[in-house]
């Protein structure tokens, strides 16, 4: 950000650079001056028609000086630049124009804001200098479009603007557009600023958060990648065609096959070995019936036994499997069934054969050392009230230590071994001793750290309140299967804070699954520009917006997900229902962003839809208002030229008519004057008086027609003006000398009273006498008899100033201007009309404007009226 000498700031390029193509400042929120200044006498009136109405830009255009700028009065303008500058005060966005050689700067009050600290000194100011400060980067621009009438827009530009009091990062959209002068030659730049920071905004958010979002899906499939490569369960995942999707790292090692021979392969082709098995018909219940499934059996892959468990897998449409090993554990397990039944054998076999006992106590030692399942024989504690309270061990075989890391048991009681040991182990043994009835169950012990898998059965007479325990430690199995619940938890709640994190975003998108692209999670801004608050969720794109069809946007879904390319449209035309009363023009940045899995598959789209109508729509208005400006100025153009060539026409035929009529009107002149000399011969004395009034009535014809010649001539612009340093006394006193007759004959007294002898002005001679000529018969013409007309000369700092004022019968106030348009004079009822052509005063103002001055008239209608003629001093 950089400060201008004048203290006011302007935008610079995020960079650090001043812009090269746009320089703007931002007022701090103070608005300007807002009332209408007074109108200066000349510019007013036109001035005053083109800046009518309301808006603190109008007002100040009113109040300037238009005349001490470089645009020159507004009467002045050409229509091109008063078209383009009521297009520009009406215009609701942001726009300058900038006019001219100098490209004077003239704004509409949206802009008030782009000009910050340099509003309002820059209205009417070349741009040059109220910009210096990036002139170099602006003027080639500049040039682009006023020499080569280009046209540019710079969309989006990042900028650092300081308002509001502070600095921040703002976005514009500005177009330079080239405006024809009246002639066609350039005339200047029109410049449009449209703000869309919020825009750029919102799609920075909104790729921000998508960013996020896939790094978080992706962070939290790593996770689950990683924990299901590091369980010691195997596992892996089919879609609903039973193809795989996931084979984990210990599948691998049970199957013997890698991963890559089998991703994408279809199960059953690739273990045609396991179709009819067990473990195939819980896999077609579980895709059928959604329901999870657990079995162990025989795999017919590996020829082992395997404990398996199959979900359903709620977002593929496929089920996961987790299986393990556990052929061993069956063999244990049916190796324990058999000893067991041995042990029973051999219980009964002592029992039956005391007499035996050495030989089977021998027989039943060795098989009790030598399986390697844990086995005991205790004797259960009971307190006063029956209640078993602990339990001594009698037995223990070496297998025991092994599975319960309890060594030299044997004659030490539970407690002693592990004092916090829990009280259900004492019931359970208890109840066994007490009832005779044999248990089967799994439990933990929390001070030992494991679980085991426990058979326990009454051993020997009851008295003896002995039992004994079969068992092994399955730890290891409980803490995979607590682990895999936990996983599935820990997934679902991923998914589930996905599902959160896209519902509550504020910009509108949705999540479609599967090649039919099905709506599978829809946020509240997107169902929002839905339409007709439908809710899309769970159909494909042509059911939720049928009337989208044969605009292509089903076919950007297909794309997107056959090929994995995201696709963008700003601003792409979409034909739809949106506010459910009918199917209409919009406009969306649309985005398509492919969703892929772990393996890098496309398995859905994310779909962004931003509604950018509003935006749309006004940047076509102000293209419309361009264009129609631009037929108003050419019908303004034409209609001036017709005017001009009939005005031209008409003026001409008046030249023409004029010469032709005084050639005549000489010639009766000349023959009247020869027969009142008597050269035709004597004449008697009435016919003397008939000659005198011939050539009255010669004099006064020719005089008008003069009049109109002059006239004629002045329009055509064919009048030549000699320019001198005049004294002015001189001319004035002429001229006096020429109406002298006439003032005296109607008894008028006519005075020049105040014109000193020094005084000298810058014109032409001949027409400033005939000015004052002019003049003063008017003023004893409408002057009654008895009047007074005077002249006087005076020199201030417009230049200098010739009065001439009578005391006559004046003119209304609604008259006055309109006295100075040709063939214009002012009736009087009550008076026969005078005589002239109506074309004096408007001769006279021409004249004294082709020399640089202006003819003025003030009067009080009965008392009198004063022209005064301004003309440059020498
Ligand atoms: P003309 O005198 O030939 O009619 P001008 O253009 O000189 O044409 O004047 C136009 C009209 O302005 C006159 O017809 C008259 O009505 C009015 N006018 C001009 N000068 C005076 C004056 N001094 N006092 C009153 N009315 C005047």
């Amino acid at each position: 950000m950089c400060v201008n000498r004048t203290g006011g700031s302007y935008l610079v390029g995020s960079d650090g650079h001043p812009s090269p193509w746009f320089a703007v400042g931002m007022s701090n929120g103070a608005d300007g001056v807002g009332t209408a200044g007074g109108t200066d006498g000349r510019d007013g009136d036109a001035a005053g028609r083109l800046f009518a109405g309301p808006g603190e830009m109008r007002a100040l255009c009113r109040a300037l000086d238009w005349a001490a700028t470089p645009l020159g009065p507004v009467e002045e303008w050409p229509a091109a630049l008063r078209a383009v500058a009521g297009l520009v005060l009406a215009a609701p966005t942001a726009m300058v124009v900038l006019w001219g050689p100098e490209l004077v700067q003239f704004y509409n009050d949206a802009y008030r804001e782009v000009m910050g600290a340099k509003h309002p000194a820059g209205l009417g100011q070349p741009t040059r200098e109220c910009w210096p400060e990036v002139w170099d980067f602006n003027a080639p621009l500049y040039e682009g479009v006023t020499r080569r009438g280009e046209s540019f827009t710079f969309t989006d530009q990042p900028l650092v603007v300081e308002r509001h009091g502070r600095r921040e990062e703002a976005f514009f959209t500005l177009a330079y557009s080239p405006v024809p002068d009246d002639g066609g030659a350039m005339g200047g730049v029109l410049v449009t600023v449209f703000e869309t920071t919020a825009q750029v905004r919102a799609r920075g958010a909104r790729e921000e958060e998508r960013e996020r979002l896939l790094a978080e899906s992706e962070a939290a499939r790593a996770r689950v990648t990683a924990t299901l490569e590091s369980i010691g369960d195997a596992f892996y995942a089919v879609d609903r065609d039973f193809r795989f999707t996931y084979v984990n790292h210990r599948a691998e090692e049970l199957w013997g096959r890698s991963r890559e021979s089998l991703l994408g392969r279809h199960y059953w082709t690739e273990f045609p070995q396991a179709v009819g098995s067990v473990a195939h018909r819980h896999h077609l219940e579980v895709m059928a019936g959604r329901r999870p499934a657990h079995f162990e059996a025989v795999s017919p892959v590996i020829g082992r036994w395997v404990d398996v468990s199959l979900y359903p897998d709620e977002a593929g449409g496929g089920l996961a499997c987790y299986f393990r090993d556990v052929d061993d554990r069956r063999h244990a397990d049916a190796e324990r069934e058999r000893l067991l039944r041995e042990a029973e054998a051999a219980r009964d076999a002592a029992e039956r054969a005391a007499a035996a006992a050495a030989a089977s106590e021998a027989r039943y030692r060795m098989l009790f050392d030598s399986i390697d399942a844990g086995f005991s024989v205790v004797e259960v504690i009971f307190d006063a009230e029956r209640r078993p309270v602990d339990y001594r061990f009698v037995e223990a075989n070496p297998a025991f230590a092994e599975q319960t890391g309890l060594a030299d048991a044997v004659g030490r009681t539970a407690r002693e071994l592990l004092p916090t040991l829990e009280a259900h182990w004492f019931e359970v043994y208890g109840r066994v001793a007490l009832t005779g009835e044999a248990v089967r169950f799994q439990n933990g012990s929390e001070p030992m750290g494991r679980w085991f898998d426990v058979y326990a059965f009454r051993a020997g007479a009851p008295e003896e309140r002995r039992v004994g325990i079969l068992f092994t430690d399955v730890t290891a199995a409980h803490v995979a299967a607590r682990e895999r619940e936990r996983l599935l938890a820990e997934l679902s709640a991923e998914r589930e804070r996905l599902r959160s994190t896209i519902l509550n975003m504020p910009a509108p998108l949705a999540l479609l699954v599967g090649p039919e692209h099905r709506f599978d999670i829809v946020n509240a801004a997107y169902r929002r520009v839905s339409g007709g608050g439908r809710d899309v969720t769970g159909l494909t794109p042509p059911e939720a917006f049928p009337e989208l069809a044969g605009q292509g946007i089903y076919e950007l879904f297909d794309r997107v997900y056959e090929t994995g390319e995201p696709w963008s449209g700003p601003e792409s035309p979409v034909r739809y229902d949106r506010d459910g009363d009918g199917v209409q023009d919009t406009w969306f940045d649309l985005h398509f962003q492919p969703v892929r899995d772990a393996e890098g598959r496309v398995v859905g789209i994310f779909n962004f839809a931003v509604d950018v109508t509003d935006q749309v729509r006004a940047r076509r208005q102000v293209e419309r208002l361009l264009a129609e400006s631009e037929h108003a100025r050419a019908d303004a153009e034409a209609a001036r030229t017709e005017a001009e060539a009939a005005n031209r026409a008409k003026s001409e035929f008046l030249a023409v008519m004029s010469h032709e009529l005084r050639t005549p009107l000489n010639a009766i002149g000349g023959y009247a004057e020869l027969m009142e000399m008597g050269i035709r011969g004597p004449t008697t004395a009435q016919q003397q008086e008939d000659l005198r009034r011939i050539q009255t009535s010669q004099r006064h014809l020719l005089g008008l027609i003069n009049e109109v010649l002059n006239y004629a001539k002045l329009e055509t612009g064919t009048v030549h003006f000699d320019l001198a340093d005049v004294p002015v006394r001189d001319a004035v006193l002429g001229a006096e000398l020429l109406v002298a007759p006439q003032a005296r004959s109607k008894g008028i007294a006519l005075a020049v009273t105040d014109c000193p002898p020094g005084l000298e002005a810058r014109a032409d001679v001949e027409k400033l006498r005939q000015i004052v000529v002019n003049l003063l018969s008017n003023a004893v013409k409408f002057t009654d008899p008895g009047g007074r007309v005077e002249v006087s000369c005076a020199r201030d700092e417009a230049g200098v100033r010739v009065r001439v004022s009578d005391t006559g019968i004046g003119i209304p106030a609604d008259k006055l201007e309109a006295v100075f348009d040709p063939f214009v004079q002012v009736r009087s009822d009550l008076a026969r009309p005078h005589e002239g052509t109506g074309l004096g005063l408007a001769i006279s103002r021409d004249l004294a404007r082709g020399m640089g001055g202006d003819l003025a008239a003030r009067s009080t209608p009965g008392a009198g009226s004063t022209f005064t003629l301004t003309l440059p001093a020498a």
